[in-house]
């Protein structure tokens, strides 16, 4: 038996090895690493070290449920904290504050250990994966860590489909510091109208606020916008509600196209009995400071575009060159227990697997969605666990259950698709937004935050929204 009460770095040239942090007396397994051996490493679980790489649905979640005691479990990843997406838009105009939408990696179990870096690249043959810290004080210091088994929850970056100009000008809405941004866009942009000698030119150009995007993400974040607007920035710029404008673009002819007809139908009536233009068909092709070049109307100016048009591959996922891509969207092919194929001999690889969003199942596509990314981090960790207890165990695969999809729409409606649970369960207006806030509350982590959101947006309904800005 052996103690291991600190956490034990040690140096060796282009090598960080680790020791796991625990506080109990833990059996120490002697292992042989018939690739690597260039390594030493004390184990202090018997079944040996879980890298999950990434901290947002699939990452957080499998994290939480792996069995700590056997495994050690590893995460890497550039931010500390994951984060409750469905949310997201509700705290970029304020509606709730960003840490009622955050849960800290460290937060859950002190077993697990976790390192703030970027993956960048994985070195299948000697199971090591290379990072590069993304602390302010070594921003760039490289490290590698060893694992028995590795799992690739990168998610993927937002899309800009090449449109020159969107990284520079546009902001997405994929992490907290994406809101933060908007939130204080939205009230640069009117207090720049404010200001005295501003034209009414200046003044309309610059409360034109774009979205990129008719799909769940850009057709929420209008409507919480909406609201921000309509609630209580009209209350305190009374003056500038004339020259306020909000404009959804989408190239193909509806929005929220994923949901049923008549509930896509209904949000666009929504949207446009309160002002919201909705422009289907519509192209960009060039975002410039101040103006977007769209090809069906020309050049129209803009005080805030967010740019929600959907996902690109992680560099990550991009750089595997071993790991089989689907050919349409680049992510990761695993077979259905969750392991990465190989890209020659389409056989799964030993030791690693891939879910979330830079994932998807070979013959077996499912949609990009927090919904999916969990049910398949639920399902790897009870196989992961499963497979400490018994040979015996049968694993089926995985199979996703569809629990259908909502967007909130603005002025306290939603819509909600349940057509996978029932063929006729479709619902828009007010029931259908108690539904769907009852749903994100319920799904929402920690104790901590079931009581902040609903306290938040209690507050906002009684104070308004902060406007404060930072
Ligand atoms: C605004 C918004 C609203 C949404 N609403 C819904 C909804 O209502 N319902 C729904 O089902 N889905 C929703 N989604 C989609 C859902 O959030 C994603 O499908 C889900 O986040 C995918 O989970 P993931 O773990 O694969 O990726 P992510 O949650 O994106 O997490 C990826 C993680 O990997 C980390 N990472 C990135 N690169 C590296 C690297 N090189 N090395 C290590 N770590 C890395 C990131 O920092 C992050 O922690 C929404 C998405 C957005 C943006």
């Amino acid at each position: 038996m052996q103690h291991f009460s600190a956490f034990t770095r040690i140096r060796l040239p282009s090598l960080i090895i680790k020791r796991s942090l625990s506080t109990r007396p833990i059996e120490v397994t002697q292992r042989s690493f018939a690739n690597a051996s260039n390594r030493t490493r004390t184990l202090a679980k018997s079944h040996g070290r879980i890298v999950v790489l990434g901290s947002g649905w699939a990452g957080f979640k499998l994290m939480r449920d792996l069995n700590k005691e056997h495994y050690d479990v590893t995460v890497i990843s550039p931010r500390n904290y994951f984060v409750f997406t469905p949310l997201l838009a509700s705290t970029a105009v304020g509606t709730l504050e960003f840490r009622c939408i955050t849960e800290p990696v460290r937060g859950y179990s002190k077993d697990v250990d976790y390192h703030q870096a970027l993956c960048n690249s994985v070195d299948l043959e000697n199971q090591l994966i290379h990072c590069t810290s993304n602390l302010d004080d070594n921003k760039g210091e490289k490290f590698t860590v060893d694992y028995d088994k590795l799992v690739i929850a990168v998610g993927e970056y937002s899309n800009t489909f090449n449109t020159p100009g969107v990284k520079e000008y546009g902001i997405f809405l994929k992490d907290i510091k994406d809101a933060q941004r908007i939130r204080a866009r939205v009230l640069e942009c009117f207090e720049f109208a404010a200001q005295p000698g501003v034209t009414d030119e200046e003044k309309a150009n610059k409360l034109h606020f774009a979205v990129v995007g008719g799909g769940p993400t850009g057709v929420e974040f209008s409507a919480e916008l909406y609201d921000f607007i309509t609630e209580d920035l009209s209350r305190l710029y009374p003056q500038l509600m004339e020259y306020t404008r909000m404009t959804v673009y989408d190239v193909s002819p509806s929005i929220l196209g994923s949901f049923d007809q008549k509930l896509s139908n209904y949000a666009t009536q929504k949207f446009e009995r309160n002002g919201i233009q909705i422009k289907p068909g519509s192209h960009v092709l060039e975002v410039k400071k101040d103006v977007i070049s769209i090809k069906e109307e020309g050049e129209v100016p803009y005080g805030m575009l967010v740019w929600s048009t959907g996902l690109m591959p992680n560099p990550i996922v991009e750089s595997m060159m071993t790991a089989a891509k689907d050919p349409r969207t680049r992510r990761i092919l695993t077979d259905k227990k969750l392991r990465v194929l190989d890209s020659k001999t389409m056989e799964p690889l030993k030791n690693i697997y891939a879910l979330g969003d830079c994932a998807t199942i070979k013959d077996y596509n499912l949609p990009a969605t927090a919904q999916v990314a969990s049910q398949k981090a639920i399902y790897l960790g009870n196989e992961l666990n499963a497979a400490l207890k018994s040979n015996s165990h049968v694993d089926k695969g995985f199979s996703f259950e569809n629990r259908g999809s909502m967007a909130y729409i603005g002025s306290w409606q939603a819509v909600v698709d349940m057509r996978p649970v029932h063929e006729k369960a479709t619902e828009g207006g007010h029931m259908a937004w108690m539904f769907w806030r009852s749903a994100y509350l319920s799904m929402s982590v920690s104790a901590r935050n079931k009581m902040l959101i609903p306290m938040y947006w209690c507050l906002t309904w009684v104070f308004g929204r902060d406007i404060s800005r930072f």
